[in-house]
């Protein structure tokens, strides 16, 4: 090749690139695939909520949303890594209640768990379930609490972590009956599901997202619900506070956030495709099969989630002082 040509051919080159360049930021966002942290182990509930969030928004977006599961320390060790991240749209996270939970439990927290993210919206609020490992004697409920009641220190429990929903689900539960457990702390409820069949500890308390199937098809006892109201995809389960705990309720509430400081391109397609799945036929069946529905549209967007996570950081802090929980 003459050095005229080589470098004709290397400026086509570098043309070629700059053009692919600028055509790639005109494309705007997202034009690559974008990660989706979950702050808990793959195959439990939190993984279950967003792998059907990431499969309808990535349609929406027309760019892949690839689920990343890191769990441990009750979710914060994922959520730190979200705050650090770029705010640029490309790294987002899903995880629940425990966002509001963490300041009180976590004093060494490395992040403000509303200062240091922008909001993009709600997604569901998920009831829980009471349930056991098949060998235990107790049938129901009533049961069930005679049984710990008897059992008392002996009883082993698995949990997410600390601050977790299954964590503090039972611990208030343990709050009331006047005693606390022993708990045994996973990445995420899925491994704590997969020891529980395995009979390695005798309860938990996990969503509905986690519990309904294996309610179903026996492989674990189900005694109760934690919400008010009984729950489709379970319904032949009591709740607790029309049984044994009187009062008690206790549900987990999903939500997606990015790092703070997002462009507002990213902001508006991120809760648009947020609001499109879940109008999804298909999210709203899978949610239904499993005990949940998506939230209001009102309620998937920015401000209300805000405001929200607010109230829930106040009411936690509150509710883990009196009862005199404490975490790392
Ligand atoms: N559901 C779990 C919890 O107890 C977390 C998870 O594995 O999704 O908070």
């Amino acid at each position: 090749m003459t050095s005229l040509r080589r470098a004709l051919v290397s400026g086509a080159l570098a043309f070629a690139a700059a053009s692919f360049a600028v055509h790639a930021h005109a494309q705007g966002y997202p034009n690559k695939p974008i990660t989706l942290v979950v702050p808990a182990a793959a195959g439990g509930p939190t993984d279950t909520v967003a792998r059907l969030m990431a499969e309808s928004m990535g349609k929406t977006l027309g760019q892949s949303v690839i689920v990343d599961n890191t769990g441990g320390a009750g979710g914060t060790i994922g959520m730190a890594r979200v705050a650090r991240a770029a705010p640029d749209g490309y790294t987002i996270a899903v995880w629940h209640i425990a966002q509001a939970t963490a300041p009180a439990l976590y004093p060494d927290l490395k992040y403000d768990v509303v200062n240091d993210f922008d909001s993009i919206g709600r997604i569901t609020d998920v009831p829980m379930t009471l349930v056991s490992k098949n060998a235990l004697p107790s049938k129901n409920v009533t049961e069930f609490f005679a049984w710990l009641r008897a059992e008392k220190a002996k009883a082993t429990y698995g949990h997410a972590g600390i601050g977790s929903a299954s964590h503090l689900c039972a611990l208030m539960l343990l709050k009331d009956v006047g005693f606390q457990v022993e708990g045994v702390g996973y990445r995420g409820t899925g491994p704590a599901m997969n020891d529980l069949l395995a009979g390695q500890f005798d309860f938990m308390c996990d969503q509905t997202t986690n519990t309904t199937g294996h309610i179903k098809d026996g492989k674990i006892r189900g005694y109760a619900v934690t919400t008010k109201s009984k729950v489709s995809s379970v319904p032949d389960l009591p709740t607790l506070d029309s049984t044994v705990l009187p009062g008690f309720e206790v549900s987990a509430w999903h939500a997606m956030w990015a790092p703070k400081g997002l462009p507002k391109e990213a902001t508006d397609k991120l809760v648009a495709a947020l609001q499109a799945a879940l109008k999804d036929p298909k999210v709203i069946e899978r949610f239904a099969g499993l005990g949940t529905v998506p939230v209001d549209q009102s309620l998937a967007q920015p401000a209300p989630l805000k405001s929200y996570l607010e109230a829930e950081v106040k009411r936690w802090g509150e509710v883990i002082k009196a009862a005199g929980v404490k975490g790392n």
